[in-house]
């Protein structure tokens, strides 16, 4: 390397005068690299124009590598040709060096100056990895990625938390979740089938883990049941942990973390298992029957201290498509998929038989009309199944430990934010 010819390009990372040298510091994806000037040893004008270059610009050189033990990564370039390519105002939206702290709303902002910064760089790198660790799995299970239509006519779960648009002389929606539409690629014999969007939420919330659009990781899976594919979620998202260990040690230094892959297999404790061991360990307000609350989740995940699944809820309280126990209807094949810190997933077995898909709706307080086109699907042989969905960025975050969702999403949708 030392002596070789080289031609580079980036960000003026900082640009360091120190009279009689000058350092350019630039700065791409993968690190930084020091071009040297020594004053007596380069053309003056090529001097001047590093010195007065202002910090972000885009600039490319073209230079010879020289060993040496002080610069970054242990050399430097010297220069021959150096190109202001896009020169960057001043002064900047926001600070790229990381000495000043910032709001999360200015940097929101100015994402795209933001990310230029690599501590937020490598939390996106490492999402594409977990995406990339997930479909692997997949693949070697032979599911088939496809893709459903996020413009509806109908809710999901009947509910009023999703966008209206116009369409045309019509009115749709922005759809909160592809369930129905994995459901009716079971009855089209697909088998396995997995997909990955965006899910629509209009819900008010103002968390650090939800948002109103978010990216939805989902599977449906013929001739399984809730245990099946309990399986398969653990198997997912270890696949992701293994995938970001081996191949993102950059970035994961780059966040000063150790990733540890989460043993297998998780842990599965029943809603009324986890009811008994939450008010062991606190006080717990709610009641069976109720929908976990926050602190019930908290107590839990502290004393469980890792991944887990909570299995076998009330059927009151899961959506009409999941399986009740056929000798104990009060509870259900339903699932959440546990972090310490907040649910990842939600899953089970589905309801397949249409008499009692039916009957779920109308108990539900909902009118099986407005499910016709889904119903239909299950008139003519369709296959007993299980699947779940699970939030991505919800992965991303607990695995890096982030502290809030919109640190593990490029650009956050939620009921401020609608820009950039
Ligand atoms: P929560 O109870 O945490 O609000 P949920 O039970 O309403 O979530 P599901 O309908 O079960 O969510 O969706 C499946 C998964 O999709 C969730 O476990 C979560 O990982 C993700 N998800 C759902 N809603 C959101 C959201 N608003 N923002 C980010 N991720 C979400
Ligand atoms: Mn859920």
């Amino acid at each position: 390397m030392n002596g070789a010819d080289v031609s580079l390009a980036g960000f003026a990372h900082e640009i360091r005068d120190l009279g009689g040298v000058c350092f350019l510091v630039l700065r791409d994806r993968t690190g930084i690299a020091q071009v040297t000037l020594v004053k007596k040893m380069v053309d003056r004008a090529l001097f001047n124009m590093v010195r007065s270059l202002s910090r972000e610009s885009v600039v490319s050189v073209k230079g010879i590598v020289k060993a040496e033990p002080k610069a970054p990564r242990g050399f430097e370039v010297i220069p021959n040709e150096i190109k202001i390519v896009s020169s960057a105002e001043v002064p900047l939206p926001l600070d790229t060096t990381g000495k000043v702290e910032c709001e999360l709303d200015t940097r929101l902002d100015s994402r795209f100056m933001d990310i230029r910064r690599p501590c937020v760089l490598a939390a996106f790198e490492i999402e594409s990895a977990v995406l990339r660790g997930v479909r692997d799995y997949f693949y070697s299970k032979s599911i088939t990625e496809v893709f459903t239509p996020k413009i509806v006519a109908a809710a999901t779960e009947g509910g009023t938390d999703l966008f209206p648009i116009s369409y045309f002389e019509r009115e749709a929606f922005l759809n909160q979740s592809p369930q129905l539409y994995k459901q009716m690629l079971m009855a089209a014999g697909m088998d396995k089938v997995f997909e990955i969007g965006p899910i629509f939420r209009a819900e008010e919330h103002d968390t650090r883990r939800h948002l109103n659009e978010a990216i939805s990781i989902d599977i449906a899976v013929s001739f399984a049941d809730d245990k099946d594919v309990m399986n398969l979620a653990e198997g997912a998202v270890v696949s992701a942990y293994k995938y970001v260990s081996e191949n993102c040690k950059r970035q994961l230094g780059v966040l000063g973390l150790e990733l540890e892959v989460p043993r297998t297999p998780f842990r599965r404790i029943t809603y009324t298992e986890a009811l008994e061991i939450a008010s062991k360990e606190g006080k717990v307000q709610m009641q069976w029957g109720d929908d976990l609350d926050t602190e019930t989740e908290r107590l839990l995940g502290n004393t469980i201290g890792e991944h887990y699944f909570l299995m076998d809820w009330p059927s009151s309280i899961k959506p009409y498509y999941t399986q009740p126990y056929e000798d104990k209807p009060e509870i259900c094949r339903g699932f959440d998929l546990m972090h310490p810190r907040m649910e990842l997933a939600s899953g089970a077995q589905r309801v397949h038989d249409y008499k009692l898909l039916v009957e779920r709706i109308k108990e539900k307080g909902l009118d099986p009309a407005g499910f016709e086109f889904y119903l239909r699907a299950f008139k003519y042989g369709m296959p007993p199944h299980a699947g779940w969905g699970l939030g991505l960025s919800r992965l991303v975050m607990t695995m890096l430990n982030l502290e809030n969702i919109r640190d593990a999403v490029i650009f956050p949708r939620d009921r401020m934010r609608l820009v950039p």
